[in-house]
Parts: C-alpha cells; sequence; structure tokens
C-alpha cells in the first residue's frame, strides 16, 4: 500500500500542497509565462545557463555522473551541448541496473516510481523536485486554451488500483481542484452513457484523457446521435497515446471544440504541448530535446529520429540524454503564435490497443498491463489478444514461481472473463516491432 499512497501523495497532494502554499508551481509557471515569448536565441542561453547549474548539482552530488562527467573530462560549470553530445545515452537496463547510483545523496522526498512505459518493459525511478516543474509546465500550456486551474476539468483515465481510492482523491480533487476523475477502464456501452450522464451533470470547461477513450466516447455519441456539445466546453486535452488525425476529427466533430495534444510520459516528463496555432511546443527552458539516429548522430531538422530527453530540473534523480523510445522531428518552422519555443512534429510511436472481454466490454489496454506490471520478477512483457478467448503473455521474467504464474492468470480473468484461456509464454527476450518500436499490448480483436 505503501507505493499507492505514494502515488496518491505525489499526483494528487503534492501538487495541491503546491497550490494552497502558492509555491514553486505557481512562482515557476510565472516565470515560463514571461520566457515562451523570449525569441530562439534567448532561450538557448537560458537552456545552457539551466543546464550548467544542473550539470554542477548532479557532478556534485550524485554518484553515476561524478564518475561519467570525470571519465569524459567535461567541466559541469563550462558545459556545452557539444559536452553533451559526448555522454552515452540513457536507457531502461542501465537504469534498472544501477539505480541506487542515480540518486543524489542529498536528495531528499524522492518518491518511488514505476511504468510499463512505452518500452513495456516494467521500470523503477524516482521523482523528485521536477513534479512542481512539470505542474508549472502543464499549467502554462492549459492556459494557452483560456482555461485555467480550477475550472472545472473531467479526467477520463485512472488504473484499477486508481479507481479503488477514486473515493478519496474524487473528494479531495472536487473540493479543491474542482475535477473529476471518471476510470477510463470500462468503456463499453454502459461506461460510456455514464461518462455522458457525468459529463452533462458537471459541465466542464475542459477535458482530458486518453485520445482512444475520447474518440470512443465521440464515435458512440455519433452513432447514436447523442449530442455532447456544451457551451461551458473549451478543450480537449489528450495524451499518452498517439492521436491520430481522424480521433482528432471525430472528438472535435462530436464535442463541438478543440483537440489539443500532449507529449509526455511519467518516466521523461511532460515534454511538448500543442498551442492553438497547432504547434507542439517543447517546455525548452527546462528539457533538451535530441533527435537521433540509431547509431546516435542527431538528425537533421525535420528529420524523423528517436526522441533523447534531458530534464534539467531532475538533479536528485537525473534523466540525461534518456532515450523515450519514441520518434518525432525537430520543427523548421516558426509557429505562428509568436512562442520562440521550439517545436516537434510527427510524433509517432506510442499505441494502445484496446481489449474486449468475453462479454463484450472494452477496456483500454492498461488495465491488463496493470496485472503484469505490479508484480515483482517481471522484466518485461507483452499481452496479445488472439480472440475474445485467447490470450497470450509473454513474460520476461528475473525471479519467479508458480503462485505468480496463477496471479497473472487471475488478474486477466477478472477482467476478460473466468473462461479465458491463458497462455503463459515465458521467454528469454521479446522482440521489438518492425518499426523499432516496443508494444506491449496488441489486440487482434475489432468490435
Ligand atoms: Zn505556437
Amino acid at each position: 500500500m505503501t507505493a499507492l499512497y505514494t502515488r496518491f501523495c505525489r499526483s494528487v497532494l503534492f501538487p495541491l500542497h503546491e497550490r494552497l502554499k502558492s509555491h514553486s508551481s505557481v512562482a515557476q509557471r510565472r516565470a515560463l509565462e514571461q520566457s515562451q515569448w523570449f525569441n530562439a536565441e534567448t532561450l538557448q542561453a537560458m537552456q545552457l545557463q539551466n543546464l550548467r547549474r544542473f550539470a554542477a548539482t548532479i557532478a556534485a552530488n550524485v554518484p553515476w555522473y561524478q564518475r561519467l562527467f570525470s571519465e569524459h573530462h567535461i567541466e559541469p560549470a563550462s558545459m556545452t551541448l557539444d559536452d553533451l553530445q559526448r555522454l552515452p545515452r540513457l536507457d531502461k537496463p542501465t537504469l534498472r541496473a544501477n539505480t541506487e547510483a542515480f540518486k543524489s545523496r542529498v536528495a531528499n522526498k524522492l518518491a518511488r516510481f514505476n511504468t510499463g512505459g512505452s518500452s513495456g518493459q516494467p521500470l523503477i525511478f524516482f521523482l523528485g523536485e521536477r513534479v512542481s516543474h512539470d505542474v508549472a509546465a502543464k499549467w502554462r500550456a492549459t492556459r494557452w486554451w483560456g482555461v485555467d486551474i480550477g475550472d472545472k476539468e473531467l479526467v477520463l483515465w485512472g488504473s484499477p488500483i486508481e479507481v479503488g481510492t477514486q473515493d478519496r482523491i474524487k473528494n479531495l480533487r472536487d473540493k479543491f481542484l474542482r475535477t473529476q476523475l471518471f476510470p477510463a477502464f470500462d468503456l463499453g456501452e454502459s461506461g460510456i452513457k455514464q461518462f455522458i450522464k457525468s459529463y452533462r451533470a458537471f459541465r466542464p470547461a475542459h477535458l482530458f484523457g486518453y485520445p482512444s477513450a475520447l474518440a470512443r466516447v465521440a464515435a458512440y455519441a455519433k452513432q447514436h446521435h447523442v449530442d455532447l456539445k456544451q457551451n461551458e466546453l473549451k478543450v480537449v486535452f489528450v495524451t499518452a497515446e498517439r492521436l491520430y488525425e481522424e480521433q482528432r476529427a471525430l472528438i472535435r466533430e462530436q464535442f463541438g471544440a478543440s483537440v489539443a495534444n500532449g507529449y509526455g510520459a511519467r518516466d521523461a516528463g511532460f515534454i511538448a504541448h500543442e498551442c492553438p496555432e497547432g504547434g507542439m511546443h517543447v517546455s525548452a527552458e527546462d528539457i533538451i530535446v535530441e533527435i537521433l539516429r540509431e547509431d546516435s548522430t542527431p538528425c537533421r531538422p525535420g528529420e524523423s529520429g528517436e526522441i533523447t530527453i534531458t530534464h534539467l530540473r531532475t538533479s536528485d534523480f537525473p534523466f540525461v540524454r534518456y532515450r523515450t523510445g519514441d520518434v518525432a522531428a525537430l520543427s523548421t518552422q516558426a509557429c505562428r503564435c509568436g512562442r520562440g519555443l521550439p517545436m516537434l512534429e510527427r510524433i509517432e510511436g506510442r499505441s494502445t490497443d484496446f481489449v474486449f472481454a468475453q462479454d463484450g466490454t472494452a477496456m483500454h489496454g492498461l488495465a491488463l498491463i496493470y496485472v503484469v506490471r505490479d508484480i515483482a520478477g517481471v522484466h518485461s512483457f507483452r499481452i496479445i489478444q488472439h480472440s475474445v478467448d485467447e490470450l497470450e503473455v509473454m513474460l520476461v521474467t528475473t525471479e519467479w514461481d508458480a503462485v505468480r504464474d496463477q496471479q497473472v492468470i487471475d488478474g486477466m480473468r477478472a477482467r476478460l472473463g473466468q473462461s479465458v484461456s491463458v497462455k503463459l509464454n515465458h521467454c528469454a527476450h521479446i522482440p521489438t516491432e518492425a518499426n523499432g518500436k516496443f508494444r506491449y499490448i496488441i489486440s487482434h480483436v475489432r468490435m
């Protein structure tokens, strides 16, 4: 329960605490609202200054970087972007094998997280100071769309576990943040109807959720001639998956509001947000985005490659040249909105399939991912739904026993149906897709 409570604190109580005490998120957001209008040159100078401060801090306090900087003869206080590019890229196996060496000796209030992430391999990592930065960056982007913290927000999100503590979260959020949480895991017909009922009663100014989940609601409304348009609704924020243009069009048409995409991940941070002119602006003050080829050389502007992140507000558990596994290109254009923040384009590579229970209930794929992810000893996994009656779980494990086999089977059956055949396939390695991307869930069922 400790991890759950920590997650609850991190995701809800801490930001709330920050807001109530008007601490660093508020100050950071104000500063970010100034700097977004700086020109590219000024922003680069500011980023370099932040890089040097960050590098000096981690060289002094984080064993991993103390060693790495000295091996590469890098002087943190005068570090350049070229120096940064001489450091090796950081991948999940390295982080996994050296977790303790990444912790700052002077860190306090580090919260433990784990994620299936887009790689499908569970990763344990720690978050500290950057939470307030990411809150501030998201908050800035929210205001681009004429909505603010405190405006009514309906969130279509959540894990089965979070839904278990939902009443507590819901009460708190309702009371202080005017945010209502609706679980995204049961989006069969009755789930969609309930969501629409909540949406109509609550009349939010903004919606937030997975594009696939909101597109399902929109498709249902279209098919059944349900009118979702409400004057109060200004914008629909989507994130965590690739947003397909047909999903954007469907959501916009049915809800009668603009769709704003966000790109980020729990491990990599909130990286880019879409502005009303359509630019995916990077929070470049504190996040250095490199787009790299497979051989680690930089892509030209406009050329697609792997998104690699250095997050300058992670000095208590640094993410330096962290490989996200996602693909995009750096835009060569300036945005019509006038902000100097650089932009990403053609973000690809994230996809989460819906899965279907035996009774036809549609569920977000994360509902199954959480079953496997939270069991100790899982190194990586892939879940393949061959049919509504047949599921395969590929597992690479470090330590394992029959009890955990049964846990996986029981967890899958609890969600999909008791007579589903669950085949466990223990293997040494799970191959990536042809495009190099690791998909952690694949469903061949279409309904
Ligand atoms: Zn813009």
